[in-house]
């Protein structure tokens, strides 16, 4: 397949999505550029990550809304009387001519970005709005307390009536699904609600050739973001997108498009995929088994999940490898690299790269910020020179494969902002690039009917698309 494109424009996501990542503070854009290449074992992706996926400080996170109109908030709830939310604007104050003039109108809305490290009570802190405001709000409507769960670039919307005091907080926390605590005006009590935008689900599919990279070409698939991020998550186990990536490679996947009002409106899950790399084909296959669990499979119903997947840092570039003779770029001296380095911009999500135990996070001499993590009793990972840990990472914190356990920095003895992994297998060291990952169970026999009858139409599906594909590449050569 032949493809026009240019892979260092702005993706072309649905603009919903993008004001929901970026809120009204900066969307921060890291284009890690990366080619893939024949010759050299070169390591090429390229991606750009929303400001919800990276924790890189602000300094800045509280900010007026400079325009209300484009925040929830302003869209009043059925139960509150549409003055509560106005923000101070000269056509709020005319809608109120009643009001005599020497009482000052202290309506207003404030957004706050969340940090890493922010808290719902330290914000109400900073706002000066008092500890017990915040107990009576989490004690008048306990659904209320889903607003403690906060994330890293979410933003929360304050508003505030004509006497000064909090009329709501809302915040938009995905496309489609907003929360808020809004004020009845006729009780004083702070009531929780929810918005969910009620979608269809569509099986969808998308296909291509890799010719620059893998982003521009999920791109060029019509791909969003999210998806192209999901498909690389699928063969995480298998492909290191870091370095594998070839011109030449393909893929097709089938996936869930939601739809509001015949418009797509994000992506579900991918029931389906195919990636060929340097001209080996992998399949997945999602399937929910008997006992509810929910898995990618080969189509032979063998787990294409393993105990660890390969890389800690999506789209980072692999600067450093293992190597027992290395010698030390700061200390100048042979000293062996037991490890495998990422190169990511500082503040990049790590993941833990299997399910675990935490059993050590601190600063450790030249490795800076720390964590290991136990996996069983025969293996054990390590992440150095951290910039910081994800909240409530500890010692002794259980921790599943893929979740975020903090993020990259140049702590200890380092040169640049990278990630130095390690995998210990038995306490010796072993290179995690090439050493053989242990795989997830398969599908039990007595279920494999089951399976096949569930999984063949997304594989039907992939086969009608690959076909096609083939078919659109030779008119183009032609
Ligand atoms: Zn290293």
């Amino acid at each position: 397949m032949t493809t026009q494109h240019s892979h260092l424009k702005q993706p072309a996501y649905p603009k919903k999505h993008l004001i929901a990542a970026s809120g009204v503070a900066a969307f921060i854009s890291l284009i890690l550029v990366v080619y893939p290449s024949k010759e050299v074992e070169a390591k090429k992706a390229v991606l750009e990550l929303p400001a919800s996926t990276h924790t890189t400080p602000r300094t800045t996170a509280i900010m007026p809304v400079s325009h209300p109109g484009k925040n929830l908030a302003s869209k009043p709830s059925p139960d509150v009387p549409p003055a509560v939310n106005t923000a101070p604007t000269p056509s709020s104050r005319q809608s109120k001519p009643e009001q005599a003039p020497e009482t000052p109108d202290l309506s207003r809305s404030v957004s706050v970005v969340v940090e890493n490290g922010s808290s719902l009570s330290g914000i109400f802190e900073q706002l000066e709005l008092g500890h017990s405001l915040l107990m009576n709000i989490l004690s008048q409507d306990k659904k209320s307390h889903r607003f403690t769960q906060l994330k890293v670039g979410q933003e929360l919307v304050f508003t505030f009536d004509q006497s000064g005091d909090l009329a709501s907080v809302s915040s938009q926390i995905s496309p489609l699904e907003s929360i808020e605590i809004v004020r009845t005006p006729e009780s004083g009590r702070y009531k929780f609600a929810q918005h969910v935008q009620e979608t269809t689900i569509t099986e969808a599919t998308a296909s291509g050739v890799i010719e620059s990279s893998l982003l521009a070409a999920t791109k060029a698939a019509g791909m969003p973001y999210k998806l192209a991020l999901d498909m690389a998550n699928v063969f995480a186990y298998d492909i290191d997108f870091a370095r594998d990536v070839r011109t030449g490679d393909s893929f097709e996947v089938v996936y869930e498009k939601k739809m509001l009002d015949g418009q797509e409106v994000g992506t579900g899950n991918i029931l389906a995929a195919r990636y060929t790399n340097k001209g080996k084909t992998l399949t997945a296959v999602r399937y929910t088994d008997k006992k509810g669990q929910t898995s990618y499979y080969n189509s032979d119903g063998t787990s294409s999940r393993r105990a660890f997947i390969r890389t800690p840092v999506d789209f980072s570039r692999i600067s450093s490898k293992y190597n027992p003779g290395r010698k030390h770029p700061i200390l100048n001296r042979i000293r062996a690299h037991k490890g495998v380095d990422y190169a990511a911009p500082t503040g990049t999500p790590i993941k833990a790269t299997g399910n675990g135990k935490v059993s050590f996070v601190g600063n450790k001499s030249g490795y800076g910020k720390t964590i290991i993590i136990q996996h069983g009793g025969k293996y054990r990972t390590l992440y150095a020179h951290m910039n910081g840990y994800a909240k409530g990472i500890k010692n002794g914190t259980n921790v599943t494969q893929g979740q975020i356990i903090g993020y990259v920095g140049m702590t200890g003895l380092a040169t640049g902002p990278h990630l130095h992994y390690e995998f210990h297998v038995n306490g010796s060291h072993v290179d995690p690039l090439s050493h053989k990952l242990p795989t997830a169970d398969p599908i039990p026999k007595a279920e494999m009917a089951q399976f096949k009858q569930a999984t063949q139409p997304y594989l039907a599906l992939l086969e009608k698309k690959s076909a096609t594909q083939l078919a659109k590449a030779d008119t183009d050569t032609n």
